[in-house]
């Protein structure tokens, strides 16, 4: 039976899994390399509010989903959001979304990653760097200054598959080379600027997925059900995100801060047809965002000889709800084989 795990990422498939390990009577410890939770669930603060510039609203498909969020995060740290979200077809013309219930954490994304962490041991601002064995073939896990950060009977990496398959590299763990999953679900860049608005931005739309070079995604944050305006403590103006497409983004990754936010500004006046000048901006490049390939993936991996397990988005499809079904269907399977209650 595994009696203590260690979780490397506190995203929300870190936090699922460490939930549900906790529930299973397992001791579990988080390793976080940044200084909060969430992961790609993040906000960037401005002023006394905060803008979301990773994911920006999430699916509750299954029952089992909604439940979860209701008792381990509680139904207030999220609301559905009813934006009106257009996008532009090949010929530029602007259509509705396909209907779907939308989900955001209130007052930002990260009100939900804060609320499942509430309780749970997490070691911030600690990058592990590799993995060893002990005398007792318990793992001992490494962060960078090589401090040992406890001795576990097994491992739950949870970071995008390029840093999961450098910690299994510098661990000496040939399953990185062995097994295909760490190539076949890469996660692409996203370039994202989060831009302030005086005037009310002249779009029919509260959030658009633009036919363009450079722009992929923009979303009137303000438009999300929380976000205080100014007079009531938040920010001031409208705050729109805009997300680069991931193949510019890759193109771009090097490219400088403040070309990228000019190409990306006047991508966003391009696309709604109207001279905006943002008042002021704020700049951040996720290396790994998004899956790459619309192919079926395995959902997790658990390698039993090892006593290591992979969980995240990338390897159920992407998305918020992807990451929390990918660490439950790990949970799933340590049951089946009776290594957890
Ligand atoms: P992550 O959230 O990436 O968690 C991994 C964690 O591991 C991170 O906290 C990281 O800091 C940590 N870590 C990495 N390496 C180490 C290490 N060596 N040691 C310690 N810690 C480490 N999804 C949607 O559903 N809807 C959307 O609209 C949407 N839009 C998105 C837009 C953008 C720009 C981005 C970036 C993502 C978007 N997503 C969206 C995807 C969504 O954010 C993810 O699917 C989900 O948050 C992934 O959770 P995760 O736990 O699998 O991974």
């Amino acid at each position: 039976l595994i009696r203590s795990v260690a979780i490397i990422g506190s995203g929300m498939s870190g936090l699922t899994a460490a939930t549900r390990l906790k529930d299973a009577g397992v001791s579990v410890v988080l390793f976080e390399k940044s200084r909060g939770p969430g992961g790609r669930l993040a906000a960037k603060r401005v002023g006394d509010g905060a803008i979301d510039i990773g994911a920006q609203y999430f699916t509750i498909r299954s029952d089992d989903f909604r439940e979860f969020l209701d008792t381990y995060a509680g139904k207030d740290c999220y609301a559905q959001w009813d934006g009106k979200l257009r996008y532009q077809t090949p010929d530029k013309r602007w259509t509705a979304f396909r209907a779907s219930t939308r989900y955001v954490g209130v007052p930002r994304m990260t009100a939900i990653s804060r609320a499942l962490s509430a309780g749970l041991d997490i070691r911030f601002e600690t990058r592990i760097s590799h993995l060893a064995r002990d005398e007792n073939q318990k793992w001992l896990v490494f962060d960078a200054d090589e401090q040992v950060e406890g001795h576990f009977d097994a491992v739950i990496v949870t970071t995008p598959p390029a840093q999961a398959r450098d910690l299994m590299i510098d661990s000496g763990l040939d399953i990185s080379l062995q097994d295909p999953v760490f190539h076949d679900y890469p996660l692409q860049a996203c370039w994202t600027v989060a831009a302030r608005f005086s005037e009310p931005v002249p779009f029919d739309g509260d959030g658009l997925s633009a036919e363009h070079p450079i722009l992929q995604w923009a979303a009137n944050n303000s438009s999300k059900p929380g976000r205080a305006s100014k007079a009531d403590g938040g920010v001031e103006g409208d705050w729109w995100v805009l997300h680069a497409r991931a193949d510019w983004s890759e193109m771009h990754q090097h490219a400088s801060a403040d070309w990228v936010r000019e190409q990306m500004l006047n991508g966003f006046a391009e696309v709604i047809d109207a001279p905006v000048r943002a008042e002021e901006s704020r700049i951040h490049r996720w290396l790994y965002a998004k899956t790459a390939s619309d192919q079926k993936a395995p959902g997790h991996r658990w390698y039993p000889v090892l006593r290591v397990g992979l969980c995240g988005d990338w390897l159920q499809g992407g998305r918020v709800e992807g990451a929390f079904e990918s660490a439950g269907s790990l949970l799933d399977e340590l049951r089946q084989r009776g290594a957890i209650r």
